[in-house]
Formats: structure tokens, C-alpha cells, sequence
């Protein structure tokens, strides 16, 4: 655990109970901090009590007496639709709101570091699509190559919940826009943007509040190095005002599908090849086609910022590379689950907004495809381009009439549910075929979350494929 700085003998509030929550309020006490704590749900409060921390509504004006700073959950929202009241509260009182991502950097470096002979570094990780995959992966590519280093964040364990830093390691954080919108303080040492593309509209009142909650990791004075995916507008952008000009190799530019060649440095794969060049020189080449763990131009996306990183940290080619081989692949992510009768199954379950779905279509052919559920805002129009790879489509959701509407020029049988579709789609495969569960749409309609939805695929594929 992190103990939190600066915070001895003060009061400091925390808001949500879930699992960061938790860890925040030991963090806070093992930083001598009493901390007052307040969560909607009735249960979590009941626990919270249990264990003799001080439960206080911090949604009423009186409760802020004395309190120096309010620690939230990134899931509460704190400005769009509208501030959760304890927020508009604290805002009230003038007490300063911070999140648990703000308290760690402001906390992690210790005196011990002094003795360190090589000082530890933070790697963070946004952008809308394959954070988690990019942060396992530079994760692996680190434990591969024998160098201490932790991940957390969005992913894993809470950030306030990491051990303190060894000698020579490197945390890597995937952090959500949530996190980075609200983070008082953040100093990573190498800050990679994966790409952007719409998802979570309504927490950032529309698309450039959404980038700019992402682009904050970047501010001035922010980190040494910076990877930037270049595929959109958004990443251009990002990429040019980090850069002093086209000899500046503080910035590392990151393509799926574009040769960039005048860059002082740059990473980019294109028909399945990764290279990387610097100043005009190829300096490396990988075939990444063959590589199970991460299939599809998006992961070789992927695969080409935690090279970058990789790198960036001194790491050299023949280690990344047989990393990136080694690499198993996270569950509900282009997740090969079963093969059958020369009929692959894919779980991607995390494919839960609509580019992160087109890009499963376009890594596999000839796929049974089960979409639907809760859809996003800007409706399914984009995934147009790529239903060229799709033999049919099983629309599952509580909506799933409404969502095949969208589909044009396919085949789309209305399942409803996941058992329905995982049937249909394998009476139907033939040897050769994909059945890839990539929604484009959230789960809550019918699961809890997309890890649910995904074991649900994964289960009802297991369990024929079980019964013959
Ligand atoms: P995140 O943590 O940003 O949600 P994940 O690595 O969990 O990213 O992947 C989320 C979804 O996006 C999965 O469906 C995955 O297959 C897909 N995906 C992974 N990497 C990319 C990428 N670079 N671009 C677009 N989609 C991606």
C-alpha cells in the first residue's frame, strides 16, 4: 500500500466504497489521516462501519466542518450529467476534490528513493480502446525482461493499493478518462494515448470534453516521454503540441496502417509487420501475424505503443519480441476460447462501444457475429464499413429488433439472448468460420458487466461444445 503524504492529522473525506474507495481509506490512514466516508448504497456504508470507519452524509452543508479534501470514485460522477450532491457539496464549502490517481502521484516517491541506484518510474496508459491490453502487455514485456514493475489502475489493483516502489521499477496505470479528468496532480514519467474515438458522452458533456479529460496527462511540464497513437485527428493534434519540431524525439509517433517516416520517432504496423524508425532509419521489424496473443490491426496498434514504451525504458528489440510472442492475452479481448470442427470462437466481450467492435470484424473472416445490448449514443452507422467480413449476424438485448435495424446488406437473426445466439450461430458454422462475440453495445441491459456477458458466451459455447 501507498500511505498517502501530506495528510497527517487532517480529515479528508472519501466518496464510494467500492474497491478503490476501500483502498483510498486505508491509504489515507496509514498517512495519519482520519477519513470520513459516504457511499448511496446503504450496504457498503453497513461494511465501511464494520470495520470502525466514520460514515458522515456528505451531501449535507454541516458535514464539511473541518475537512481539509475530498477523495471520489472515478463511477461518481463529478461535473456531466450533473455533480453527485456530495461534490456540489464540498464544492460549497470550498474544500478541494481530488482522486485516488492525484493522491498517488503525489505520494509515491519516498526519501528511500535516495538510496535507489536507478529511480522508479510511472508509465500511464488512456485513450478509449486498448488500454488494458497495451498496459498487460508493457506489464509482460517488463516481467519478461527481469524488471520490477507493478500495474494498476483501471486495471487490477487500486493505485493507492501497489507496494511501494523497488529499486529500478516501473508502474504502469491504465487510467479512464474519468480518472484523468479529476486528478489534481499527475507526473507520469512516459504517457502513451492509444487513440480516441466516442464512448462515455454523457460523463464529458460530448466529445472535446472527452478528449480534453484524456489530453490532461499531456499538460505542460507533463511527462518525458510521450507515445501518441496518430491514426485521429485528436492524436495528430496531441502529437504536435507535445513536439518541439521534427527533430524532437520526446515523442513517439504510433500508427496502425500509415509508414511514418520523417519522424525523429516512430513505431507503426502495417500489413502485420511492425518497424521502428528513427531519424529516417529502420532500426527494427517484426512479423506480427503469427502472434495468437494479439490478433488484428488493433492489438499490432497496441503492440506498437508498448514497443514504444518498451524502448523508451532502454529495453531492446530481441526482448520485446519475444515478449510480445509469450504474450497470453487478456480474458474478453480478441479472446480465442474454443476451436471445433475448424470453427474458431472468439470472446470479446470488451468490445462495448462501436470502434472497438468494428476492429474485431475486421480481424477475423467469415464470422457468426452475436452483437447487441445497451447501445451507445451516436447510434451503429460506423460499423457499416466493416460488416463485409460477416456471414450473419445473432442480435442479442433487450432491444435486439431495434439494434438489427442498423445492420444494413447482412443477415441478422433477432436472438434476445445469449443462449439463443451462441446456438443458432453454432448449428450454422462451418469449418472456417469465426463465431466472435464483439457487441458494440454495454451489457447492463441484460449483465452486470461485460466480464459477465463474457463468461456467459464462453460458458454456453464450453458447455455444447461439451454435450457434442
Ligand atoms: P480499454 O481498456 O481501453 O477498454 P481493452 O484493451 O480492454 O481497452 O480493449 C477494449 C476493446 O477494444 C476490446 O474489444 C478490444 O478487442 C478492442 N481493442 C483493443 N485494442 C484496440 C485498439 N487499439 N483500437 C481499437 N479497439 C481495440
Amino acid at each position: 500500500m501507498i500511505a498517502v503524504q501530506s495528510v497527517e492529522g487532517k480529515t479528508v473525506a472519501v466518496l464510494g466504497l467500492g474497491r478503490s474507495g476501500m483502498a483510498t481509506v486505508r491509504a489515507l490512514e496509514a498517512g495519519g489521516a482520519t477519513p470520513v466516508v459516504w457511499d448511496d448504497g446503504a450496504p457498503a456504508r453497513a461494511k465501511a462501519e464494520e470495520q470502525g470507519v466514520e460514515v458522515r452524509d456528505l451531501t449535507k452543508a454541516k458535514s464539511w466542518e473541518g475537512v481539509s479534501m475530498l477523495v471520489t470514485s472515478p463511477g461518481i460522477p463529478h461535473l456531466y450529467p450533473r455533480p453527485h450532491p456530495a461534490i456540489a457539496a464540498a464544492w460549497a464549502a470550498g474544500v478541494p476534490v481530488d482522486n485516488d490517481i492525484g493522491l498517488f502521484f503525489r505520494s509515491f516517491a519516498t526519501s528511500e528513493w535516495d538510496e535507489f541506484d536507478q529511480r522508479p518510474k510511472v508509465v500511464t496508459v488512456t485513450g478509449s480502446n486498448g488500454k488494458s491490453t497495451t498496459s498487460a502487455l508493457i506489464h509482460h514485456i517488463l516481467a519478461e525482461s527481469g524488471r520490477p514493475s507493478q500495474l494498476a489502475g483501471n486495471i487490477g489493483r487500486g493505485v493507492l493499493d501497489i507496494e511501494p516502489a523497488r529499486d529500478g521499477e516501473v508502474v504502469v496505470l491504465e487510467l479512464s478518462s474519468y480518472q484523468t479528468d479529476l486528478a489534481r496532480a499527475m507526473t507520469p514519467d512516459v504517457a502513451v494515448f492509444t487513440n480516441l474515438s466516442p464512448d462515455h458522452l454523457d460523463r464529458h458533456s460530448g466529445m472535446g470534453g472527452y478528449f480534453a479529460a484524456k489530453r490532461r496527462l499531456f499538460a505542460e511540464g507533463g511527462p518525458d516521454r510521450a507515445v501518441i497513437g496518430v491514426d485521429e485527428d485528436e492524436g495528430r493534434y496531441l502529437a504536435n503540441q507535445m513536439s518541439e519540431g521534427p527533430g524532437d524525439d520526446r515523442v513517439i509517433l504510433v500508427s496502425s496502417g500509415t509508414k511514418i517516416e520523417g519522424a525523429a520517432w516512430a513505431v507503426f504496423a502495417r500489413k502485420g509487420f511492425l518497424a521502428e524508425w528513427r531519424f529516417g532509419k529502420q532500426i527494427a521489424s517484426v512479423d506480427l501475424r503469427n502472434i495468437k496473443g494479439l490478433p488484428g490491426a488493433h492489438n499490432h496498434q497496441n503492440a506498437c505503443a508498448a514497443w514504444a514504451v518498451a524502448r523508451s525504458l532502454g529495453l531492446g528489440p530481441r526482448a520485446i519480441e519475444a515478449a510480445l510472442r509469450s504474450y497470453p492475452g487478456l480474458p474478453h479481448r480478441s479472446q480465442r476460447i474454443a476451436e471445433a470442427n475448424g470453427v474458431a470462437f472468439v470472446n470479446d466481450s470488451k468490445a462495448t462501444n462501436v470502434d472497438s467492435a468494428a476492429k474485431a470484424l475486421q480481424a477475423f473472416q467469415k464470422i457468426r457475429w452475436i452483437c447487441g445490448g445497451l447501445e451507445k449514443e451516436g447510434g451503429l452507422g460506423d460499423l457499416v464499413p466493416h460488416l463485409g467480413s460477416v456471414r450473419k449476424a445473432y442480435v442479442i438485448g433487450r432491444e435486439a429488433a431495434a439494434f438489427a435495424r442498423q445492420l444494413p446488406g447482412i443477415e441478422a437473426e433477432i436472438c434476445t439472448t445469449m443462449e439463443r445466439a451462441v446456438g443458432r450461430a453454432m448449428e450454422e458454422a462451418e469449418a472456417g468460420d469465426t463465431v466472435l462475440l464483439a457487441p458494440a453495445a454495454a451489457s447492463f441491459d441484460q449483465y452486470d458487466n461485460f466480464e459477465k456477458r463474457g463468461d456467459d458466451f464462453t460458458e454456453q459455447v464450453r458447455s455444447r461444445l461439451r454435450a457434442g
